[in-house]
């Protein structure tokens, strides 16, 4: 009998290892491990992964496998292998670390998968093509074009199972609309409106803070009819334009060369060609200031590797996947690159995924999900802005990309660079202890000068009477830019960058009835949001406490900016984004190519364009507000202050023309605000290390945090208890345990949560001990409703 031992997709801890299944005869040719499979469980069927398949002798009776759901393993021999090395470090069910490496279109689809195969097996089309072995025809019966439809397809002589293959690049007409009421125009006729015409008042307060942009109608909510009466009144003005679907489809790119790399960039290069070419693992540091040809390094060192015939994994961060850093790619290495992020569609991340697991292309370009790609000879692995912290991902399985990369880079015998401006303090220090190897660019190209920093006193402004939210240096340098037809970006450096609800008269705010913070505004939809639960409710026009009229939307900081700039500089032309202008796809590249264009002389923003712009006429960067980060409680808030300073004066005088930086703050003496400004990275590791040794944090000591919820707060906090307790006297007397106390957030979808944090240098027994508490709670019946999740080395506390 040929048994398939399985890990079914059903995650509670007693299924958190493989089930043994019996392979019908029909299926012995086909069933490989890395392959998924539909299998019976209890009364259900349900999707799992094959890990091994081995030949017993017939004492056992075994349920049989239904059917396969793919022809060809989905994940190879490593990727398996990996999978068990994430189960054990980040503490996750092992479908969890097996699920995590597969695009979403491939995820949790099985259900619909399964009644499609009711219909229509793949078993006659599987037992032809491996009895005959020639080409057949398959006939598919779903319409190609709709997402996550699922159908077979012979190529190359192997059959096929795939997924929704949208239509791509495809040009479409879009309307779009614009309000040509001013604001005050505006609120005054939704006023005095005849109630009747609720459709058209609503219209039209979507445009509220967003009148003469142009929308899309389908984006704005508005019915066609709608939008024909309030065209016809004047209020609306229409237009039509077209839109690409992708971004990047039918783009051509005019290939380009490598650039003759400088002195210093080729002593940087080479440590890396030596690991290349001897092929050996080894982990590298670049450290280089912003413009120092850190990118022109990661593409002449891709260019061996192809050479090689291996293949590249290039992360980036999500917020700096711009058209701009894609094209450089795309130049350089014309098809032979994917592209993976959140901008594309359920169905094109699976067309991508599937040219790299079909090796149609050398190189991957993409966010923190993109380690995984199913290469199988890969030859370097770089994450650029190493320091950023959304390579964590914060849900299970609670995985750092840089620790499997280095995973990854140990099984291929391949060299890691991890490259920044500003490295994180865990990653510096690790190089300077000689586990990575520090690499440093200290100068830009060309010897082209960093910007000029200003450091503006704002309580010295207010002494002096003046309450904009403009230094006066600030606004005579924008002024004169202005003048000059050259470019400013602005940066407000916000916490809560999201818009809320709130009573101007009684001061209620709009928060989740479920978790204790408040919601979201939707704009465009008049909605409020829970971004912890996914509760959703229309916003009020009245107050619910007080039924005042007077409650209005908080906006994002970013539009008042607007609106005050507007009153100085009526002639500005300025591009605004931040969560109101970039919801939609591909609003943030629309934006930044249209500033790249010099359709605007400002572009004001939150963090999403703190990275990656590198545009010639960017002269002038003001930072509105450089100390709201530094008082958050988090103990890397230094470090993101200092980093995020570094990033945005790096936007500035990036070509011919020298940049200069304002930065606006409360408190400039702080050790963060100054030392950014020197651009001096040694300085502030030094003072930050200092910090960190007295709080106990990172990289002196671990972390690890434990979160127990419940729907009562005492069950929460009587287990978070009771946990500790037995924790406390199984580790060594260095680590320390704080807690328990209630979470930041004390509830979120109405479980009440309760956490504890351990610090530690070296507990070579935490991970069993941490594993046994969590099976402990997750025992079926045992649980008592509570909920118990770990992380290791978190990045929110
Ligand atoms: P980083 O990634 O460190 O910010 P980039 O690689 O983007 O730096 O380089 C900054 C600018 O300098 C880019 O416009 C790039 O084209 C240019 N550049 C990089 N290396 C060279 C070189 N060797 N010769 C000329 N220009 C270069
Ligand atoms: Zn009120
Ligand atoms: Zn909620």
């Amino acid at each position: 009998m040929i048994v398939a031992s399985v890990i079914v997709d059903v995650a509670v801890m007693q299924t958190d290892r493989p089930f043994d299944y019996e392979v019908p005869d029909r299926w012995q040719e086909v069933i490989q491990p890395g392959m998924r499979v539909v299998v019976p469980f209890g009364p259900r069927h349900v999707q799992g992964f094959v890990l091994d398949v081995k030949e017993e002798a017939e004492i056992r009776k075994l349920k049989p496998i239904v059917e396969p759901m793919d022809i060809v393993p989905v994940l190879n021999e490593e990727l398996l292998s990996l999978a068990d090395w994430l189960t054990a470090e980040s503490l996750c069910f092992k479908i969890s670390a097996l699920q995590v490496m597969l695009p979403a279109a491939m995820k949790a689809k099985y259900q619909k998968f399964i009644r499609k195969t009711r219909e229509q097996s793949v078993q006659p089309a599987v037992e032809s093509l491996f009895n005959n072995r020639e080409e057949i025809p398959w006939e598919e019966a779903t319409d190609a074009g709709k997402l996550s439809d699922i159908r077979k397809e012979v190529k190359n002589g192997t059959l096929e199972v795939i997924y929704s293959v949208k239509s791509k690049g495809r040009k479409k007409t879009v309307r779009m609309v614009k309000c040509t009421l001013s604001e005050n125009e505006l609120a005054e006729i939704v006023n005095i409106m005849p109630k009747n015409a609720v459709k058209q008042k609503e219209a039209l307060l979507v445009f509220t803070g967003r009148t003469h942009h142009w929308l899309s109608l389908k984006e704005t909510g508005i019915s066609s009819a709608t939008a024909k009466s309030l065209i016809e009144k004047g209020f609306l003005e229409e237009k039509q334009e077209e839109m690409y679907r992708d971004p990047l489809g039918g783009q051509h790119f005019e290939p380009d060369k490598p650039l003759m790399l400088t002195e210093n960039q080729q002593k940087a290069i080479r440590p890396i060609l030596d690991n290349l070419n001897a092929g050996t693992s080894g982990t590298f540091l670049l450290h280089g200031v912003t413009g120092s040809g850190k990118t022109e390094i990661y593409l002449q060192s891709i260019s061996r590797v192809i050479e090689k015939g291996q293949e590249a994994i290039l992360l980036v961060p999500e917020i700096s996947l711009t058209p701009q850093m894609t094209e450089r790619f795309k130049r350089r290495f014309g098809n032979d690159v994917a592209v993976l992020h959140s901008g594309l569609s359920t169905g094109e991340k699976y067309d991508e995924w599937r040219k790299i697991s079909r090796k149609e292309v050398k190189v991957v370009v993409g966010a923190r999900s993109a380690i995984f790609a199913p290469f199988e000879n890969i030859g370097l692995i770089i994450i650029d802005e190493e320091h950023e912290t959304s390579y964590k991902q914060e849900e299970n399985p609670r995985y750092h990309a840089r620790d499997v990369a280095i995973q990854r880079s140990f099984h291929y015998n391949c060299p890691v660079i991890l490259g920044s401006a500003t490295p994180s303090l865990e990653s510096y220090a690790r190089a300077k202890k000689g586990v990575y190897t520090l690499l440093s660019l200290d100068q830009r190209v060309n010897d082209r000068p960093l910007p000029t920093v200003d450091i503006v006193d704002m309580r010295e402004e207010l002494r002096e009477g003046n309450r904009s939210m403009f230094s006066r240096t600030l606004f005579e340098k924008i002024k004169d830019r202005l003048e000059k037809g050259e470019q400013t970006v602005l940066f407000l450096n916000k916490r809560g960058y999201s818009s809320f609800i709130m009573c101007r008269d009684c001061g209620y705010v709009a928060g989740c009835p479920h978790c204790d913070v408040s919601m979201t505004y939707h704009r465009h939809r008049h909605q409020l949001k829970c971004h912890y639960c996914g509760y959703e409710e229309a916003a009020p026009y009245v107050c619910p406490e007080c039924t005042s009229e007077h409650i209005r939307h908080f906006g994002t900081g970013t539009q008042k900016v607007e609106e005050e700039l507007l009153k100085l500089l009526p002639e500005a032309r300025i591009i605004r984004m931040d969560v109101d202008t970039t919801g939609t796809k591909g609003a943030h590249e629309k934006l930044l190519r249209k500033f790249g264009d010099k359709e605007a002389d400002i572009l004001l923003g939150t963090q999403m364009i703190a990275k990656g712009l590198d545009f010639p006429d960017i002269t002038l960067v003001g930072v509105l507000s450089a100390d709201t980060m530094l008082h958050l409680p988090d103990f890397r808030s230094s470090e993101k202050t200092f980093q995020l300073l570094t990033q945005v004066s790096g936007r500035a005088g990036r070509h011919t023309l020298p940049g200069e930086v304002v930065v606006q703050t409360y408190t400039p003496e702080h050790y963060s605000i100054q030392l950014a400004a020197e651009q001096n990275y040694e300085s502030f590791y030094q003072q930050e290390m200092m910090m960190r040794k007295m709080g106990g944090y990172p990289p002196f000591y671990f972390l690890a945090l434990i979160t127990i919820s419940h729907t009562e707060a005492i069950e929460a906090a009587s287990a978070a208890n009771k946990i500790v307790t037995k924790i406390k006297p199984a580790l060594s007397s260095a680590a320390v345990i704080l807690g328990p106390v209630a979470s930041p957030i004390a509830r979120i979808n109405n479980r009440y949560r309760w956490q504890c944090l351990i610090k530690y240098k070296r507990e070579p027994k935490l991970t069993e001990i941490l594993k046994k508490v969590l099976e402990h709670y997750t025992k079926q019946g045992k649980s008592n409703g509570l909920i118990v999740s770990i992380d290791i080395h978190p990045y929110v506390l």
